[in-house]
């Protein structure tokens, strides 16, 4: 589709002010102007369905949020060495919604930034270096993150400490996912050891969202966690995507599967869209740490930070998005799987809570990716004013993930919305 002359000038703009480095969604780019719960409204004052933004997490503008960020804006924001109480009362909650055996908390402001300093933490404590990671993981865009991002594409290499296994794909894997995937593990782990790198931890998205929405049986990460443990190792679960709610039964993913972790990284949605990330931790862990070397984030949370998050909690719990997303989650996981029994070409519907994934495949014997139907069903659904996007390394899984206050009435309109774009494109 033509580009109206507004839009054709400010990707002009772009190019010139902002580089290649910016890129932007959908074959015929979107300019929005305002957004309120789960629509975004275009400079026409057309209205989109949002199915895909999870950092506006309790909705868009919500009011509470922005209530708490302004009044606290207009009162005091400095950083972490004076003492203030929000950062304490927060702390004491958010701490409460993890297992008891996770202590302290430490604030950044982003997810790449949560990953970093658990990596720093991980290898102060095990003394080792060497860390295991899935085939398409993304875990941020730091030096040290990005080496142990395969999912930054094969000109940022992988760190010479950095161990690949393949991602734990249920609907492509034969035998007992939890023994087959910790099988990986163990041999990354004896890798590591015959080239001389001591192993440091095993770094997994409890929902593997760049790895294609792998939320897999639930359990099967335990015996994962073990062989971590058995070879000295921490266990970090990267709940950037999956934390705060979004996956219905509890409020981090890891919790679907029985494990406790040593450390967990969050960021994303924690402040709705204000950045706030942050590394929660066994406190044993940072004893040494702590003390002995140096952690100050200039904005990580400063009382505005925290005001958000502080909203973004009290949120989820008064308006109870956690059952939201688990209810409205299972009917949308119901609606995509009787929509597969007309269409061949979706191969394996997927998720946990409010974060499905629809595997698009050219043929249901060999499971082979269908990566350009999730292209054209992204972009289909653009013209229909639905916001969506496709994960896994070949971009073949349409990646289902809208705001927690998504209604069982936007996912019918959502379901009727893909059950045309897919009878069409058939
Ligand atoms: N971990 C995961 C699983 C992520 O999805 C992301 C962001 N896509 C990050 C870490 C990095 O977060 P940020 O962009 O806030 O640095």
């Amino acid at each position: 589709a033509a580009l109206d002359d507004s839009r054709r000038d400010m990707v002009e703009r772009r190019a010139r002010l902002l580089g290649p480095g910016y890129k932007l969604f959908y074959d015929e780019p979107v300019h929005f102007v305002r957004a309120q719960g789960v629509h975004l409204y275009d400079a026409d004052g057309k209205e989109y369905l949002d199915v895909y933004n999870n950092v506006p997490s309790v909705g868009h503008c919500h009011p509470r949020v922005v209530e708490a960020v302004s009044r606290q804006l207009g009162v005091l924001n400095t950083h972490t060495r004076y003492l203030h109480d929000s950062i304490l009362q927060y702390s004491e909650q958010l701490l409460a919604t993890l297992p008891a055996e996770i202590g302290h908390v430490m604030y950044t402001c982003t997810g790449s930034e949560a990953s970093d300093l658990a990596m720093r933490i991980t290898r102060h404590v095990t003394g080792g270096t060497g860390f295991i990671v899935t085939a398409n993981a993304y875990h941020g865009h730091t030096i040290a993150v990005s080496q142990a991002s395969p999912s930054m594409g094969e000109h940022v290499p992988l760190g010479v400490h950095t161990r690949v296994v393949p991602a734990p794909d249920a609907y492509r894997t034969e035998g007992d996912l939890g023994a087959v995937f910790a099988g990986q593990v163990e041999a990354a782990i004896a890798d590591l050891r015959r080239h001389g790198i001591r192993f440091a931890g095993f770094i997994a998205d409890s929902l593997f969202s760049s790895d294609g929405i792998l939320p897999g049986p639930a359990g099967f990460l335990k015996p994962v966690a073990e062989v971590v443990r058995k070879h000295g190792g921490l266990y970090i679960a990267d709940e950037v995507q999956p934390g705060f709610a979004r996956t219905g039964d509890a409020m981090w993913g890891f919790q679907r599967h029985g494990v406790t972790p040593d450390l967990v990284t969050m960021g994303k949605p924690m402040g709705n869209g204000i950045p706030i990330g942050g590394v929660a931790a066994r406190p044993e862990l940072l004893e040494d740490f702590g003390r002995n070397t140096r952690y100050f984030n200039t904005f990580g949370g400063s009382p505005v930070c925290i005001a958000a998050a502080q909203a973004v909690l009290d949120v989820i719990r008064d308006e109870k998005l956690q059952e939201n997303s688990r209810i409205v989650g299972r009917a949308m996981l119901d609606g995509i799987q009787a929509m597969a029994e007309k269409h061949a070409a979706i191969g394996d519907v997927r998720g946990a809570g409010l974060f499905v994934g629809v595997d698009f495949v050219k043929d249901r014997a060999t499971r082979e990716p269908d990566a350009a139907l999730g292209l054209r069903v992204v972009n289909r659904l653009r013209e229909k004013r639905v916001l969506i996007s496709a994960s896994g390394k070949e971009g073949n899984v349409l990646k289902i993930r809208p705001p927690l206050p998504f209604s069982l009435a936007d996912n019918d309109r959502f379901l009727g919305l893909l059950a045309e774009t897919l009878a069409e494109l058939a």
